[in-house]
């Protein structure tokens, strides 16, 4: 599954769903940084990396048309195997190419264990360096009636969502939740409980969803993190359609999961 600079190869079919491409070794001209993905009915899956080179299609030799694009383009397109292989595939290139020398010493660092290690190459340091993923928590917040929406100035015209952000060193989930709720918009939560949770590989998250209860309703929006936040009626968002005044995060998202299983409560 070759990655070229955080873009999947996919089969260009016009007017099919997208597909993921897997291409056999010998469709593949040229050397790259591989990790294995897993073996699916005795067929072993690497991702291989082409990012060093300009032309990463002229090192294919695909029966098929394809192409590289934004997994978060096609993503709610492709089944659920297919996505969650080219995510693992794009989240495990993007590691190793951040990850080419050692954090402690600066030597270079060489990948073992089928690509899921990066060990230092200075005999005196040797430190093994690991794949990781950063935890990010995404919030529903509600007072009963209403649910808490902000929208950040890069989304689309109307977009709102769930507020969500980083978790710190030395914090639980449910502090972050706090936290990040009350730098957004001053409002203080209770109730934090936690829901579901989507991988989130850009370029390495996973996303943690929680409600929470809001204890104070009054906004004070921290206008650095987000353009607006506001209180929206349970009315409102079950009867609203999508338009440029007021949109709901994309059905794919593990926002609008947090926000259709509330709205059914
Ligand atoms: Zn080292």
């Amino acid at each position: 599954m070759p990655v070229w600079r955080s873009q999947n190869l996919v089969l260009s079919l016009d007017g099919t769903a997208p597909q993921a491409a897997f291409l056999a070794r010998h469709e593949i001209l040229l050397e790259g940084e591989t990790a294995l993905l897993g073996i699916v009915e005795d067929c072993a899956y690497f991702a291989l990396d082409l990012s060093h080179v300009e032309a990463p299609l002229d090192a294919l030799k695909a029966q098929m048309p394809v192409e590289f694009t934004d997994l978060r383009r096609v993503g709610p397109l492709l089944s659920r195997q297919e996505g969650s292989l080219l995510a693992y595939a794009r989240g495990i290139a993007y590691w190793h190419s951040r990850h080419r020398f050692c954090g402690v010493c600066g030597s270079q660092a060489s990948s073992e264990d089928g690509g899921h290690v990066r060990r230092c190459t200075n005999p005196a340091c040797k430190s093994q360096h690991f794949p990781r993923t950063d935890p990010a928590v995404i919030m529903l917040v509600h007072d009963g009636d209403r649910c808490l929406l902000g929208r950040q100035r890069v989304w689309p015209p109307g977009m709102h969502s769930t507020l969500a952000g980083f978790v710190e060193p030395g914090e639980s989930l449910e502090e972050a939740v706090a936290r990040e709720v009350q730098e957004e918009t001053a409002v203080l939560v209770d109730q934090v409980t936690y829901h579901s949770s989507q991988p989130w590989p850009f370029p390495a998250s996973i996303m943690l969803g929680f409600h929470a209860r809001a204890r104070t309703t009054e906004l004070r929006v921290d206008h650095s993190e987000l353009q607006d936040a506001r209180w929206v009626d349970r009315d409102y968002l079950l009867s609203h359609q999508d338009d440029d005044s007021f949109r709901m995060p994309r059905r794919d998202s593990i926002a609008r999961r947090l926000i259709e299983d509330w709205l059914r409560r």
